[in-house]
C-alpha cells in the first residue's frame, strides 16, 4: 500500500525548500528594514473568526473552508488566511496598549478547499504583512512599496500593480443600491451564484469567473467613481507616494478582491510569467476589522504573497541566487581502518561551522567519490592509514582539481580559508 499526498497539496522537497527558505529569508531581511515583527499564530481558530470577518457571502466562507468539530464539540476552520488571525491576536493580546502602528508579518500555510490547478493548492503557504492603527495613506503606500521591492528583491522584472478603492461605510451604502439597480435589470444573464450574490452581497459579483458574468460586470458601476471626499483624497495621497518612488500602477475598478473586510485601498501584483493564476500577491486596508473583533475602532492594511505561484516566477525568470548545496566538505575514507580517526575530524570540522560529511553506506573509495560528487559537495578530504601515519590529509577542490597535502592540525583552519573564501 503506497499513500500520496491528499489532492490539492504537495511535497515541499528539499531542492525547492531551500528555495522557499531563501525567498522567505529575502522577505524577513526586508520587513525587518520596513520596522515589521514576526507574529506566530494557531494554525485552527474558531470558526467564527474567519465567518465573522471574510463575510458569510464571500467564496471562502461558502465553499472552501477546512472546518471541523473537535473532541469538544468546538468548531475550528484551518485558517484560510493570515489577516483575521492576526487581528483576532491584536485584541485579544492588547495590542492597541503597544505605540501603534503596530507592524507585523507572517509565514505559513493556508487552507481552502478550491479547484486544484497550476498555481492553485487546498494547502498553500503565504507570507503576509500587517500595520495596525493607522490611517495614514503613506502606510497603504508602505505596504504596497514594501509588496514591489521585495518582488523585485528576489529578482521579478515585469510586474503589473493594480490597485483600486473600495471606499468606506460612508460612500458604500449608496454604491451598493446603485450596484444593485443595475444588476437587478441583467439578472437573466448572470449565472446562479451572482444571481444570489445580487441580494446578498452585490460586491462579490466582480468576483465571479463566468465570462458572461465578467462581461455584464464590465459595464456595472463602479465604487470608484462614486467616492466620498475623504476616500478620494486618500487614494490620491496613495498615488503621490507610489509617483515620488517611481511606481508604475494601474487602476482596476473591478479590484474588489475575494474578502469582505476591506476598505479604501485594494492592491494586487500580477505577473505575466505565471498562467491563469497570475496573482503572486494583494492586500488592501481593513478599517473595520479590529472593531469587528471587539477591538476599538482601530484602522489597519496588509498583504499576503502566494509563495508557490512566487517561487514558480522567480524560477522562471531563472534569477533563483540559491546555494543549494549547504555540504561544503566531504571526507573520503580510503580505508576503513581510518573510520573513527576520521569521524573525529568529521565532529571537529562541524564544531568550527564547517559544512561537512562522511559516507555513512560502507561504499568503496569509488563509490563514495561518486555519491559525493552528485551531492556537488566542493572539498575532498581523503584520509587513509597511510595519511594518519603522516599526520597529514590530501585536500582536492574539486571545482579545479587542485590538490594540496594539508597537516592534520592545520585542517581546520585550512578549510576554514577555503570555505570563507567560497561563499
Ligand atoms: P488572498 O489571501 O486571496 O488575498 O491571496 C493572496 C495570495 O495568496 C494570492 O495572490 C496568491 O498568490 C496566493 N493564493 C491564494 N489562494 C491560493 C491557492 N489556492 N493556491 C496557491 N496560492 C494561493
Amino acid at each position: 500500500m503506497q499513500f500520496r499526498v491528499p489532492k490539492g497539496t504537495t511535497d515541499i522537497v528539499p531542492d525547492v525548500a531551500v528555495k522557499w527558505q531563501y525567498l522567505e529569508r529575502k522577505a524577513v531581511e526586508l520587513f525587518k528594514t520596513y520596522g515589521y515583527k514576526p507574529i506566530i499564530t494557531p494554525i485552527f481558530e474558531h470558526t467564527e473568526v474567519f465567518t465573522r470577518s471574510i463575510g458569510s457571502s464571500t467564496d471562502i466562507v461558502q465553499k472552501e473552508m477546512y472546518t471541523f468539530e473537535d473532541k469538544g464539540k468546538r468548531s475550528l476552520t484551518l485558517r484560510p488566511e493570515g489577516t483575521a488571525p492576526v487581528i483576532r491576536s491584536y485584541v485579544e493580546q492588547n495590542m492597541n496598549q503597544l505605540p501603534q502602528p503596530v507592524k507585523l508579518y507572517y509565514t505559513g500555510p493556508m487552507f481552502r478547499y478550491e479547484r486544484p490547478q497550476a498555481g492553485r493548492y487546498r494547502q498553500f503557504w503565504q507570507i503576509g504583512v500587517e500595520a495596525i492603527g493607522s490611517d495614514d495613506p503613506a502606510v497603504d503606500a508602505e505596504s504596497i512599496l514594501l509588496l514591489v521591492n521585495y518582488f523585485k528583491a528576489v529578482g521579478l522584472k515585469e510586474l503589473t500593480l493594480y490597485i483600486n478603492s473600495m471606499g468606506c461605510e460612508n460612500d458604500r451604502p449608496q454604491y451598493i443600491e446603485m450596484l444593485k439597480e443595475y444588476a437587478e435589470a441583467k439578472r437573466e444573464s448572470l449565472c446562479n451564484d451572482c444571481v444570489k450574490r445580487v441580494d446578498l452581497n452585490p460586491l462579490r459579483l466582480f468576483d465571479c469567473k463566468n465570462e458572461t458574468c465578467q462581461a455584464v460586470m464590465a459595464d456595472a458601476p463602479k465604487l470608484i467613481d462614486h467616492l466620498c471626499e475623504s476616500c478620494s483624497g486618500h487614494f490620491d495621497e496613495v498615488k503621490h507616494y507610489l509617483e515620488m518612488q517611481c511606481v508604475n500602477y494601474t487602476i482596476k475598478p473591478e479590484l474588489v478582491r475575494g474578502l469582505d473586510y476591506y476598505t479604501k485601498t485594494t492592491f494586487e501584483i500580477v505577473s505575466p510569467l505565471l498562467g491563469a493564476q497570475n496573482a503572486i500577491g494583494g492586500g488592501g486596508r481593513y478599517n473595520k476589522l479590529v472593531e469587528e473583533f471587539g477591538g476599538p475602532s482601530t484602522p489597519g492594511i496588509g498583504f499576503a504573497l502566494g509563495t508557490e505561484r512566487l517561487a514558480l516566477a522567480v524560477e522562471k525568470e531563472g534569477v533563483f541566487d540559491v546555494n543549494e548545496n549547504s555540504t561544503e566538505v566531504f571526507i573520503a575514507v580510503a580505508d576503513p581502518a581510518a573510520k573513527h580517526a576520521a569521524v573525529n575530524i568529521l565532529y571537529q570540522l562541524r564544531s568550527n561551522d564547517i559544512s561537512s560529511d562522511i559516507d555513512y553506506m560502507n561504499r568503496s573509495l569509488k563509490a563514495q567519490l561518486n555519491a559525493a560528487n552528485r551531492r556537488g559537495i566542493r572539498y575532498f578530504v581523503f584520509l587513509g592509514s597511510r595519511e594518519l601515519e603522516a599526520g597529514a590529509v590530501v585536500v582536492k577542490d574539486m571545482e579545479d582539481g587542485a590538490q594540496v597535502e594539508v597537516k592534520l592540525n592545520e585542517l581546520v583552519e585550512h578549510l576554514t580559508g577555503l570555505v570563507g573564501a567560497a561563499k
